[in-house]
Protein backbone atom coordinates (compact mmCIF):
# COMPACT_ATOMS: atom_id res chain seq x y z
CA UNK A 1 0.00 0.00 0.00
CA UNK A 2 1.83 3.86 -1.01
CA UNK A 3 -0.85 6.25 -0.82
CA UNK A 4 -4.30 6.56 0.71
CA UNK A 5 -6.24 6.93 -2.68
CA UNK A 6 -5.13 3.26 -3.41
CA UNK A 7 -7.94 2.62 -0.74
CA UNK A 8 -10.61 3.92 -2.27
CA UNK A 9 -11.89 6.81 0.07
CA UNK A 10 -14.12 9.35 -0.45
CA UNK A 11 -12.32 12.59 -1.41
CA UNK A 12 -13.26 14.69 1.00
CA UNK A 13 -11.47 12.42 3.47
CA UNK A 14 -8.59 12.17 0.88
CA UNK A 15 -8.46 15.76 1.00
CA UNK A 16 -8.54 15.69 4.94
CA UNK A 17 -5.76 13.43 4.88
CA UNK A 18 -3.69 15.72 2.86
CA UNK A 19 -4.28 18.43 4.93
CA UNK A 20 -2.79 16.68 7.99
CA UNK A 21 -0.46 15.68 5.99
CA UNK A 22 -0.44 11.55 6.15
CA UNK A 23 0.57 10.33 2.93
CA UNK A 24 0.94 6.75 3.37
CA UNK A 25 -1.12 4.47 5.50
CA UNK A 26 0.34 2.80 8.78
CA UNK A 27 0.16 -1.14 8.67
CA UNK A 28 -2.88 -1.40 10.44
CA UNK A 29 -4.45 1.03 8.62
CA UNK A 30 -3.76 -0.55 5.26
CA UNK A 31 -4.82 -3.58 6.69
CA UNK A 32 -8.43 -2.35 8.42
CA UNK A 33 -9.49 -0.24 6.03
CA UNK A 34 -10.28 -2.37 2.98
CA UNK A 35 -12.11 -4.43 5.09
CA UNK A 36 -14.06 -1.74 7.07
CA UNK A 37 -15.25 -0.35 3.71
CA UNK A 38 -16.52 -3.43 2.61
CA UNK A 39 -18.81 -4.08 5.76
CA UNK A 40 -16.63 -6.45 7.43
CA UNK A 41 -16.48 -7.04 11.47
CA UNK A 42 -13.04 -6.41 12.48
CA UNK A 43 -10.73 -7.49 15.51
CA UNK A 44 -8.10 -5.44 15.40
CA UNK A 45 -4.97 -5.75 17.85
CA UNK A 46 -3.08 -2.62 17.78
CA UNK A 47 -1.79 -0.17 21.03
CA UNK A 48 -2.65 3.64 20.89
CA UNK A 49 0.49 5.19 18.37
CA UNK A 50 -0.10 3.08 15.69
CA UNK A 51 -2.64 4.83 13.87
CA UNK A 52 -5.72 3.13 14.98
CA UNK A 53 -8.20 5.90 15.09
CA UNK A 54 -8.03 6.70 11.79
CA UNK A 55 -7.95 3.04 10.87
CA UNK A 56 -11.66 2.94 12.04
CA UNK A 57 -12.35 6.96 11.49
CA UNK A 58 -11.70 6.82 7.88
CA UNK A 59 -13.62 4.04 6.90
CA UNK A 60 -16.60 5.19 9.10
CA UNK A 61 -16.39 8.77 7.28
CA UNK A 62 -16.73 7.20 3.74
CA UNK A 63 -19.55 4.57 5.05
CA UNK A 64 -22.25 6.96 6.59
CA UNK A 65 -21.63 9.68 3.75
CA UNK A 66 -22.03 6.70 0.84
CA UNK A 67 -25.48 6.29 2.63
CA UNK A 68 -26.12 9.69 2.51
CA UNK A 69 -29.45 9.34 5.31
CA UNK A 70 -29.51 11.55 8.51
CA UNK A 71 -29.73 10.56 11.97
CA UNK A 72 -33.02 10.36 13.80
CA UNK A 73 -33.85 12.57 16.86
CA UNK A 74 -31.79 10.94 19.91
CA UNK A 75 -30.11 8.22 17.68
CA UNK A 76 -26.71 8.15 16.05
CA UNK A 77 -25.51 6.19 13.50
CA UNK A 78 -22.19 5.26 14.53
CA UNK A 79 -21.02 4.39 18.36
CA UNK A 80 -17.88 4.50 19.28
CA UNK A 81 -16.87 3.46 23.14
CA UNK A 82 -14.09 4.33 24.71
CA UNK A 83 -12.66 3.85 27.98
CA UNK A 84 -12.01 7.15 29.10
CA UNK A 85 -13.00 10.94 28.72
CA UNK A 86 -9.72 12.18 27.06
CA UNK A 87 -9.73 9.09 25.14
CA UNK A 88 -13.23 9.90 24.22
CA UNK A 89 -12.36 13.60 23.27
CA UNK A 90 -9.15 12.85 21.51
CA UNK A 91 -11.55 10.27 19.18
CA UNK A 92 -13.85 13.02 18.20
CA UNK A 93 -11.69 15.33 17.19
CA UNK A 94 -9.74 13.13 14.79
CA UNK A 95 -13.00 12.55 13.46
CA UNK A 96 -13.79 16.32 13.37
CA UNK A 97 -9.73 16.34 11.69
CA UNK A 98 -10.86 13.52 9.15
CA UNK A 99 -14.49 14.75 8.05
CA UNK A 100 -13.78 18.44 8.10
CA UNK A 101 -14.80 18.50 4.72
CA UNK A 102 -17.95 16.12 4.97
CA UNK A 103 -20.94 17.65 7.26
CA UNK A 104 -21.23 14.98 9.75
CA UNK A 105 -22.79 16.17 12.71
CA UNK A 106 -20.44 14.23 16.09
CA UNK A 107 -20.57 14.44 19.69
CA UNK A 108 -19.17 13.10 22.93
CA UNK A 109 -20.61 11.74 26.09
CA UNK A 110 -18.81 11.04 29.31
CA UNK A 111 -19.46 11.76 32.80
CA UNK A 112 -17.81 13.68 34.86
CA UNK A 113 -19.50 17.28 33.17
CA UNK A 114 -22.87 17.98 33.18
CA UNK A 115 -25.31 15.87 31.40
CA UNK A 116 -28.21 17.85 30.01
CA UNK A 117 -26.01 19.58 27.53
CA UNK A 118 -25.17 16.41 26.53
CA UNK A 119 -29.19 15.28 26.21
CA UNK A 120 -29.83 18.87 24.06
CA UNK A 121 -27.48 17.60 21.53
CA UNK A 122 -28.75 14.35 21.44
CA UNK A 123 -32.16 15.12 20.78
CA UNK A 124 -31.19 16.53 17.17
CA UNK A 125 -29.66 13.20 16.38
CA UNK A 126 -25.86 13.01 15.53
CA UNK A 127 -24.09 10.70 12.79
CA UNK A 128 -21.08 10.18 15.03
CA UNK A 129 -21.45 9.61 18.83
CA UNK A 130 -18.16 8.92 20.74
CA UNK A 131 -18.53 7.88 24.73
CA UNK A 132 -17.55 6.00 27.85
CA UNK A 133 -19.83 3.51 28.74
CA UNK A 134 -21.11 4.81 32.25
CA UNK A 135 -22.61 7.82 30.98
CA UNK A 136 -23.96 6.36 27.80
CA UNK A 137 -26.22 4.27 30.11
CA UNK A 138 -26.96 7.35 31.93
CA UNK A 139 -28.32 7.97 28.54
CA UNK A 140 -30.18 5.29 27.40
CA UNK A 141 -31.62 5.07 31.42
CA UNK A 142 -32.92 8.71 31.04
CA UNK A 143 -34.24 7.82 27.28
CA UNK A 144 -32.53 10.67 26.00
CA UNK A 145 -30.80 8.60 23.64
CA UNK A 146 -31.96 5.46 21.47
CA UNK A 147 -29.59 2.88 19.75
CA UNK A 148 -31.86 0.94 17.40
CA UNK A 149 -29.87 2.93 14.28
CA UNK A 150 -26.63 2.40 14.92
CA UNK A 151 -24.94 1.45 11.84
CA UNK A 152 -21.49 1.03 13.17
CA UNK A 153 -20.56 -0.13 16.33
CA UNK A 154 -16.59 0.57 17.34
CA UNK A 155 -15.24 -0.69 20.98
CA UNK A 156 -11.41 0.67 20.87
CA UNK A 157 -9.36 -0.05 23.72
CA UNK A 158 -11.25 -3.24 25.09
CA UNK A 159 -8.49 -4.19 26.97
CA UNK A 160 -8.59 -1.17 29.16
CA UNK A 161 -12.39 -0.96 28.94
CA UNK A 162 -12.13 -4.88 30.93
CA UNK A 163 -9.91 -3.71 33.23
CA UNK A 164 -12.04 -0.97 34.09
CA UNK A 165 -14.97 -3.06 35.14
CA UNK A 166 -17.20 -1.87 31.73
CA UNK A 167 -17.98 -5.32 31.16
CA UNK A 168 -21.54 -5.51 31.79
CA UNK A 169 -22.05 -2.23 30.44
CA UNK A 170 -20.69 -3.22 27.49
CA UNK A 171 -23.01 -6.16 27.43
CA UNK A 172 -25.79 -4.08 28.16
CA UNK A 173 -25.24 -1.84 25.53
CA UNK A 174 -24.82 -4.41 23.47
CA UNK A 175 -28.23 -5.94 24.24
CA UNK A 176 -29.96 -2.49 23.17
CA UNK A 177 -28.34 -2.56 19.58
CA UNK A 178 -29.61 -3.66 16.00
CA UNK A 179 -28.50 -7.15 15.28
CA UNK A 180 -27.53 -6.39 12.33
CA UNK A 181 -24.77 -3.60 12.45
CA UNK A 182 -20.89 -3.55 11.27
CA UNK A 183 -18.76 -3.62 14.80
CA UNK A 184 -15.12 -2.81 15.02
CA UNK A 185 -12.94 -3.75 17.68
CA UNK A 186 -9.76 -2.79 19.22
CA UNK A 187 -7.48 -3.73 22.22
CA UNK A 188 -3.93 -3.52 22.79
CA UNK A 189 -4.03 -6.88 24.22
CA UNK A 190 -5.50 -9.83 23.74
CA UNK A 191 -6.07 -12.16 27.14
CA UNK A 192 -9.28 -14.38 27.07
CA UNK A 193 -11.53 -12.31 28.70
CA UNK A 194 -11.44 -10.39 25.69
CA UNK A 195 -11.13 -12.96 23.01
CA UNK A 196 -14.13 -14.07 24.61
CA UNK A 197 -16.53 -10.65 24.39
CA UNK A 198 -15.16 -10.18 20.90
CA UNK A 199 -16.96 -13.53 19.87
CA UNK A 200 -19.95 -12.17 21.69
CA UNK A 201 -20.12 -8.94 20.11
CA UNK A 202 -18.17 -9.88 16.12
CA UNK A 203 -19.74 -11.54 13.06
CA UNK A 204 -17.02 -13.33 11.09
CA UNK A 205 -14.80 -10.70 12.03
CA UNK A 206 -11.35 -10.10 10.26
CA UNK A 207 -8.46 -10.28 12.31
CA UNK A 208 -5.76 -8.10 12.21
CA UNK A 209 -2.57 -7.13 13.91
CA UNK A 210 0.32 -5.04 13.62
CA UNK A 211 3.46 -4.42 15.83
CA UNK A 212 5.55 -1.48 16.00
CA UNK A 213 8.82 -2.00 14.11
CA UNK A 214 12.21 -2.69 15.66
CA UNK A 215 13.10 0.52 14.69
CA UNK A 216 10.37 2.30 17.38
CA UNK A 217 11.42 -0.32 20.09
CA UNK A 218 15.05 -0.10 19.91
CA UNK A 219 14.34 3.55 20.33
CA UNK A 220 13.27 3.54 23.81
CA UNK A 221 16.29 3.39 25.88
CA UNK A 222 14.95 1.66 29.34
CA UNK A 223 16.80 2.50 32.77
CA UNK A 224 16.30 1.41 36.29
CA UNK A 225 17.51 3.22 39.11
CA UNK A 226 17.52 0.78 42.89
CA UNK A 227 16.17 3.29 45.21
CA UNK A 228 14.46 3.37 48.66
CA UNK A 229 11.14 4.40 48.72
CA UNK A 230 12.17 7.38 51.02
CA UNK A 231 14.64 8.58 48.48
CA UNK A 232 12.78 8.31 45.42
CA UNK A 233 11.00 11.91 45.56
CA UNK A 234 14.56 13.54 46.21
CA UNK A 235 16.17 11.44 43.51
CA UNK A 236 13.30 12.54 41.16
CA UNK A 237 13.80 16.17 41.81
CA UNK A 238 17.71 15.83 41.18
CA UNK A 239 16.71 13.77 37.84
CA UNK A 240 14.51 16.30 36.79
CA UNK A 241 16.74 19.53 37.63
CA UNK A 242 19.47 18.28 35.60
CA UNK A 243 19.74 18.86 32.07
CA UNK A 244 17.65 17.96 29.16
CA UNK A 245 14.61 16.79 30.90
CA UNK A 246 12.25 17.46 28.14
CA UNK A 247 8.65 16.92 28.21
CA UNK A 248 8.33 14.33 31.15
CA UNK A 249 5.51 11.61 31.91
CA UNK A 250 5.68 10.32 35.68
CA UNK A 251 3.77 7.38 36.65
CA UNK A 252 2.89 6.49 40.24
CA UNK A 253 0.43 3.30 41.37
CA UNK A 254 -1.86 5.72 43.45
CA UNK A 255 -3.59 8.72 42.59
CA UNK A 256 -2.55 9.87 46.15
CA UNK A 257 0.76 9.09 45.05
CA UNK A 258 0.27 11.16 42.14
CA UNK A 259 -0.87 14.12 44.17
CA UNK A 260 1.83 13.77 46.64
CA UNK A 261 4.70 13.58 43.76
CA UNK A 262 3.28 16.76 42.05
CA UNK A 263 3.18 18.25 45.00
CA UNK A 264 6.65 17.77 45.93
CA UNK A 265 7.98 18.56 42.59
CA UNK A 266 5.84 22.24 42.91
CA UNK A 267 7.78 22.79 46.70
CA UNK A 268 10.66 21.83 44.85
CA UNK A 269 10.48 24.94 42.39
CA UNK A 270 9.60 22.24 39.28
CA UNK A 271 6.05 23.09 37.76
CA UNK A 272 4.37 19.87 37.43
CA UNK A 273 0.31 18.45 36.44
CA UNK A 274 -1.31 16.05 38.21
CA UNK A 275 -4.36 13.92 36.47
CA UNK A 276 -5.88 11.05 37.94
CA UNK A 277 -9.60 9.90 38.44
CA UNK A 278 -10.07 12.18 41.42
CA UNK A 279 -9.66 15.13 39.08
CA UNK A 280 -12.47 16.87 38.16
CA UNK A 281 -13.07 17.02 34.16
CA UNK A 282 -11.76 20.69 33.97
CA UNK A 283 -8.41 20.10 36.02
CA UNK A 284 -7.93 16.82 33.81
CA UNK A 285 -8.39 19.33 30.74
CA UNK A 286 -5.56 22.07 31.85
CA UNK A 287 -3.23 19.87 33.28
CA UNK A 288 -3.05 18.24 29.84
CA UNK A 289 -3.35 21.45 27.74
CA UNK A 290 -0.74 22.74 29.97
CA UNK A 291 1.57 19.36 28.93
CA UNK A 292 0.90 19.81 25.42
CA UNK A 293 1.36 23.48 24.88
CA UNK A 294 4.88 23.08 27.45
CA UNK A 295 3.61 25.41 29.93
CA UNK A 296 3.86 22.41 32.29
CA UNK A 297 6.90 20.13 31.46
CA UNK A 298 5.95 17.17 33.81
CA UNK A 299 2.60 15.63 34.33
CA UNK A 300 2.47 12.77 37.27
CA UNK A 301 -0.41 10.16 35.97
CA UNK A 302 -1.80 6.98 36.89
CA UNK A 303 -2.13 4.38 34.70
CA UNK A 304 -5.30 4.83 34.16
CA UNK A 305 -5.26 8.45 33.68
CA UNK A 306 -2.71 7.96 31.06
CA UNK A 307 -4.11 6.17 28.68
CA UNK A 308 -5.08 7.26 25.48
CA UNK A 309 -3.16 10.93 26.56
CA UNK A 310 -2.22 11.33 23.53
CA UNK A 311 0.60 13.58 23.34
CA UNK A 312 3.74 13.70 20.99
CA UNK A 313 7.58 14.04 21.95
CA UNK A 314 7.67 12.64 25.57
CA UNK A 315 11.29 12.70 26.37
CA UNK A 316 11.10 10.88 29.01
CA UNK A 317 8.80 8.36 31.51
CA UNK A 318 9.49 8.16 34.79
CA UNK A 319 7.97 5.12 36.67
CA UNK A 320 8.05 6.51 40.37
CA UNK A 321 6.78 3.19 41.19
CA UNK A 322 6.68 0.27 38.87
CA UNK A 323 3.52 -1.32 37.98
CA UNK A 324 2.30 -4.06 39.21
CA UNK A 325 0.70 -5.57 36.15
CA UNK A 326 3.88 -5.84 34.08
CA UNK A 327 1.76 -5.43 31.11
CA UNK A 328 1.17 -1.44 32.21
CA UNK A 329 5.23 -0.89 31.79
CA UNK A 330 5.19 -2.08 28.47
CA UNK A 331 1.90 1.14 27.91
CA UNK A 332 3.45 3.32 30.09
CA UNK A 333 6.85 3.37 28.38
CA UNK A 334 5.28 3.37 25.34
CA UNK A 335 4.49 7.01 25.75
CA UNK A 336 7.82 8.16 24.36
CA UNK A 337 9.57 7.50 21.52
CA UNK A 338 6.13 7.91 19.41
CA UNK A 339 6.06 8.40 15.88
CA UNK A 340 9.41 7.73 15.30
CA UNK A 341 10.69 9.81 17.73
CA UNK A 342 13.47 8.53 20.46
CA UNK A 343 12.63 8.23 24.25
CA UNK A 344 13.87 7.43 27.78
CA UNK A 345 12.34 5.26 30.27
CA UNK A 346 13.38 5.11 33.57
CA UNK A 347 12.11 2.83 36.17
CA UNK A 348 12.33 3.23 40.31
CA UNK A 349 12.88 0.13 41.82
CA UNK A 350 12.50 -0.24 46.01
CA UNK A 351 13.41 -3.68 47.39
CA UNK A 352 9.81 -4.42 47.69
CA UNK A 353 9.35 -3.89 43.85
CA UNK A 354 11.91 -6.64 42.77
CA UNK A 355 9.20 -8.92 41.98
CA UNK A 356 7.65 -6.39 39.60
CA UNK A 357 10.74 -5.54 37.76
CA UNK A 358 11.63 -9.31 37.39
CA UNK A 359 8.42 -9.92 35.83
CA UNK A 360 8.37 -6.81 33.56
CA UNK A 361 11.71 -8.15 32.18
CA UNK A 362 10.33 -11.47 31.36
CA UNK A 363 7.46 -10.15 29.98
CA UNK A 364 9.92 -8.11 27.60
CA UNK A 365 12.50 -10.74 27.40
CA UNK A 366 15.13 -8.22 28.42
CA UNK A 367 17.09 -7.34 31.04
CA UNK A 368 16.54 -3.09 32.33
CA UNK A 369 20.00 -1.42 32.64
CA UNK A 370 21.10 -0.11 35.76
CA UNK A 371 21.77 3.32 36.49
CA UNK A 372 23.59 4.43 39.85
CA UNK A 373 21.86 7.08 41.47
CA UNK A 374 24.95 7.74 43.79
CA UNK A 375 26.59 9.75 41.12
CA UNK A 376 27.47 12.94 42.22
CA UNK A 377 25.07 15.37 42.28
CA UNK A 378 24.62 17.23 39.04
CA UNK A 379 25.83 14.56 36.24
CA UNK A 380 23.29 14.92 33.41
CA UNK A 381 20.06 13.69 32.93
CA UNK A 382 19.97 10.65 30.01
CA UNK A 383 19.07 12.78 26.64
CA UNK A 384 17.64 11.06 24.26
CA UNK A 385 19.06 10.71 21.10
CA UNK A 386 18.16 14.13 18.96
CA UNK A 387 14.49 13.99 18.29
CA UNK A 388 13.72 14.12 14.64
CA UNK A 389 10.68 16.06 15.60
CA UNK A 390 10.72 19.19 16.54
CA UNK A 391 7.89 20.88 18.94
CA UNK A 392 5.26 22.30 16.50
CA UNK A 393 1.76 23.07 17.55
CA UNK A 394 -0.09 20.45 15.65
CA UNK A 395 -2.67 21.45 13.00
CA UNK A 396 -5.83 20.15 14.86
CA UNK A 397 -4.77 22.31 17.80
CA UNK A 398 -5.18 19.17 20.09
CA UNK A 399 -1.12 18.66 20.23
CA UNK A 400 2.27 19.11 18.64
CA UNK A 401 2.04 15.83 16.76
CA UNK A 402 3.13 15.64 13.06
CA UNK A 403 3.09 13.21 9.96
CA UNK A 404 6.73 11.49 10.61
CA UNK A 405 9.01 12.90 8.51
CA UNK A 406 12.81 12.30 7.32
CA UNK A 407 14.10 8.86 7.03
CA UNK A 408 13.10 7.09 10.35
CA UNK A 409 9.48 8.21 10.10
CA UNK A 410 8.44 7.24 6.95
CA UNK A 411 10.37 3.60 7.62
CA UNK A 412 8.15 3.44 10.54
CA UNK A 413 5.00 4.63 8.56
CA UNK A 414 6.01 2.62 5.51
CA UNK A 415 2.44 0.86 4.16
CA UNK A 416 4.17 -2.10 3.48
CA UNK A 417 3.74 -3.81 6.20
CA UNK A 418 6.90 -3.86 7.73
CA UNK A 419 5.70 -3.51 11.29
CA UNK A 420 2.55 -5.76 10.82
CA UNK A 421 2.78 -8.70 12.99
CA UNK A 422 0.21 -10.64 11.06
CA UNK A 423 -2.21 -10.26 7.87
CA UNK A 424 -5.63 -10.13 7.92
CA UNK A 425 -6.91 -13.54 8.36
CA UNK A 426 -10.62 -14.04 7.98
CA UNK A 427 -12.50 -16.66 9.84
CA UNK A 428 -14.27 -19.60 8.50
CA UNK A 429 -17.80 -18.35 8.75
CA UNK A 430 -19.47 -19.31 12.06
CA UNK A 431 -15.85 -20.03 13.92
CA UNK A 432 -15.41 -18.35 17.25
CA UNK A 433 -12.40 -16.10 16.75
CA UNK A 434 -9.43 -16.97 18.43
CA UNK A 435 -7.23 -13.97 20.56
CA UNK A 436 -5.84 -12.02 17.69
CA UNK A 437 -2.37 -11.74 17.52
CA UNK A 438 -1.58 -15.08 18.90
CA UNK A 439 2.19 -15.18 18.34
CA UNK A 440 1.98 -12.18 17.24
CA UNK A 441 3.58 -10.20 20.56
CA UNK A 442 2.23 -6.88 19.56
CA UNK A 443 4.09 -5.18 22.65
CA UNK A 444 6.04 -1.78 22.20
CA UNK A 445 9.21 -2.54 23.55
CA UNK A 446 10.73 -5.60 23.33
CA UNK A 447 13.49 -6.99 20.81
CA UNK A 448 12.51 -8.17 17.63
CA UNK A 449 13.22 -11.54 19.42
CA UNK A 450 10.48 -10.77 22.24
CA UNK A 451 8.29 -10.26 18.88
CA UNK A 452 8.07 -13.98 18.43
CA UNK A 453 6.44 -15.22 21.84
CA UNK A 454 3.00 -14.33 22.83
CA UNK A 455 4.56 -13.03 26.09
CA UNK A 456 2.17 -10.48 26.72
CA UNK A 457 -0.94 -12.71 26.70
CA UNK A 458 0.82 -14.27 30.05
CA UNK A 459 -0.82 -11.62 32.13
CA UNK A 460 -0.94 -11.60 35.77
CA UNK A 461 -3.94 -12.29 37.65
CA UNK A 462 -5.28 -10.03 40.23
CA UNK A 463 -4.33 -11.27 43.25
CA UNK A 464 -1.22 -12.87 41.96
CA UNK A 465 0.32 -9.98 42.40
CA UNK A 466 4.17 -10.43 44.16
CA UNK A 467 3.28 -7.91 46.50
P1 LIG B 1 -3.37 6.66 17.12
O1 LIG B 1 -2.74 5.30 17.20
O2 LIG B 1 -4.68 6.62 16.44
O3 LIG B 1 -3.42 7.30 18.47
O4 LIG B 1 -2.43 7.58 16.18
C1 LIG B 1 -1.11 7.90 16.54
C2 LIG B 1 -0.59 9.12 15.86
O5 LIG B 1 -0.29 8.86 14.49
C3 LIG B 1 -1.55 10.30 15.85
O6 LIG B 1 -0.78 11.42 16.21
C4 LIG B 1 -2.03 10.41 14.43
O7 LIG B 1 -2.35 11.75 14.10
C5 LIG B 1 -0.84 9.90 13.65
N1 LIG B 1 -1.20 9.21 12.40
C6 LIG B 1 -2.20 8.35 12.20
N2 LIG B 1 -2.20 7.89 10.94
C7 LIG B 1 -1.15 8.46 10.32
C8 LIG B 1 -0.61 8.37 8.98
N3 LIG B 1 -1.14 7.57 8.07
N4 LIG B 1 0.47 9.12 8.72
C9 LIG B 1 1.02 9.90 9.65
N5 LIG B 1 0.57 10.04 10.93
C10 LIG B 1 -0.49 9.31 11.26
Amino acid sequence: MTDFAELNLAAPILRALADEKYTVPTPIQAQAIPHALAGRDILGLAQTGTGKTAAFALPILHRLADAGRRPDPKTCRALILSPTRELASQIAESFRAYGRHQHMSIATVFGGVSFRPQAERLKRGVDILVATPGRLIDHLDQGTLILDKVEILVLDEADQMLDMGFVHAIRRIAKVLPKKRQSLFFSATMPRAIGQLAGELLHEPVEVAVTPVASTVKKIDQQVIFVETARKRHVLVELLREEGSGRTLIFTRTKHGANHVAEHLEANGIPAGAIHGNKSQGQRERALAGFRDGSVKVLVATDIAARGIDVDDVTHVINFDLPNVAESYVHRIGRTARAGASGIAISFCDGEERPFLRAIESLIREKIATTDRRLPPGSPMPRPAVSERPAQPHPKGRSNRQPPRGPGKSAEFRGDGAGAAAGPRAHAPGKRPQPAGRGAAPHANGPAAAAQKPARFNRQKPGSSPR
